[in-house]
């Protein structure tokens, strides 16, 4: 398939509803000593995730500093191992980092109890998954509703469709996911990851599973979300035709931030990724 780029960067459509006002940060005042640092949606500074100790310790994140702005779609890169699933998780809220701070706007996630960062996180943080991690015993409204139910805060059958008919399975309802194709069901876990409205929408290799027509489907939506939302989008992914969808493209090797290119061609991407290996 021909190396496609749909990005519609010109022309943004205007934000439907207040994702884009709530990224712009308004309530902050400019003398706001943290806002006023870089605005960006998501950061975090020197992050080091270690897993386990002494002679086996696994050094997974060794010092990543990276801001991602409001309504921005960034790819992150990089060989197996190199750390991206974790970096992910860590900015995510779903992992805590070894030592080094996450930023969510002006709030520091990795200092927030238990309690208060999943309060947080199912408001401000959707998740996507290569595997898409659907519940197979329940309808998709019921997948769909299923974080904001264990939260206690089920969102309302107009949302859940309207979430639907935004990732094209409206009337999709009450089929079971084992009914609906790979691309179908990955369609799920956006709307899912979609209906609370959520800031910053992360995503770990969320084409992997899927044949590249559907992939592109998926990318489309992700890429709406950006441009017509003003959603902040991180995604994790090893395909170049699929950075082709991002802004920018960030490169993890072994745990650092190798490099950090901006609309790179998927030439460029696909050379320094050969350069590194992965
Ligand atoms: P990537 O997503 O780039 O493939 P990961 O973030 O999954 O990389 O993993 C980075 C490194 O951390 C790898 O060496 C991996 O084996 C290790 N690792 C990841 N998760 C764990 C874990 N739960 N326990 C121990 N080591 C882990
Ligand atoms: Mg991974």
């Amino acid at each position: 398939m021909p190396f496609s780029n749909p990005r519609g960067r010109d022309g943004r459509l205007p934000a439907y509803d207040g994702l884009r006002s709530r990224a712009a940060g308004s309530p902050h005042s400019p003398d706001d000593p943290v806002s006023s640092r870089d605005g960006a949606a998501v950061r975090c500074d020197g992050l080091h995730r270690r897993y386990g100790g002494g002679a086996n310790a696994v050094h997974a994140l060794r010092g990543v500093t990276v801001a991602f702005a409001p309504g921005t779609f960034t790819a992150v890169m990089g060989p197996s191992g190199s750390g991206k699933t974790t970096l992910l998780h860590c900015v995510a809220g779903m992992d805590r980092p070894t030592s080094g701070t996450v930023w969510w706007d002006r709030t520091e996630v990795s200092r927030l109890r238990e309690r208060r960062l999943a309060r947080l996180r199912r408001a401000e943080v959707g998740f996507v998954f290569q595997s898409f991690n659907l519940m197979p015993a329940m309808t998709v409204e019921q997948n769909v509703t299923l974080p904001g139910r264990l939260a206690g805060r089920p969102p309302g059958r107009t949302a859940v469709h309207e979430a639907l008919r935004q990732v094209g399975l409206g009337g999709r309802e009450r089929h079971r996911p084992g009914q609906l194709s790979g691309g179908q069901q990955q369609r799920v876990a956006i709307a899912r990851a979609l209906v609370s409205h959520p800031r910053v929408l992360f995503a770990d290799e969320p084409t992997g599973a899927l044949d590249r027509r559907t992939g592109v489907e998926i990318l489309s939506l992700l890429r709406a979300g950006v441009d017509e939302q003003g959603q902040t989008c991180v995604m994790v992914t090893h395909d170049a035709v699929a950075a082709g969808y991002a802004d920018r493209v960030v490169v993890l090797a072994d745990g650092v931030i190798v490099d950090d290119l901006d609309r790179p061609s998927a030439a460029a991407v696909s050379d320094r990724l050969s350069r590194l290996g992965g």
